[in-house]
């Protein structure tokens, strides 16, 4: 099959489009998709929600510190082993708009990100949800 597409690939799962058998999705009008797959996307829309999920876990081994506090007396700051999740997940929406939301610190562990003179805190758990829109 030459549809004179080339190398192109669905814009949603990344496969190549010359190895669609259909050669590609179709748009509301019936017109042949260049961007995505008749897998992803058929009559202007995706045949299911593409959902992208990822994630990891930091571990930090248990640590310890002897700090001299402002009392000047000597303080064992330490933290048992830590591990730390974190989250993503991405939902197109629509073609043009996909809606990405991260979780760090899943479990919202208390921990240590820096153990010196004195102790830092991380970062507690926090979610920040971007939308990214393309035309
Ligand atoms: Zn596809």
């Amino acid at each position: 099959m030459n549809t004179g597409m080339g190398n192109t690939y669905c814009q949603s799962c990344g496969m190549p489009l010359a190895r669609d058998e259909k050669g590609g999705g179709t748009e509301a009008d019936g017109a042949r998709s260049v961007k995505f797959c008749s897998h992803c996307y058929a009559e202007g829309r995706f045949t299911m929600p593409d959902l992208t999920v990822g994630g990891g876990v930091n571990w930090q081994n248990r640590t310890f510190q002897d700090a001299t506090g402002p009392d000047g007396e000597t303080h064992r700051v330490s933290q048992g082993s830590t591990a730390l999740v974190d989250l993503f997940t991405r939902y197109q929406v629509t073609k043009q708009l996909s809606v990405q939301a991260n979780i760090n610190n899943l479990f919202d562990r208390t921990y240590y990100s820096w153990l010196s003179d004195y102790a830092v805190y991380g970062e507690p758990r926090n979610v920040s949800v971007s939308a990214n829109y393309t035309f």
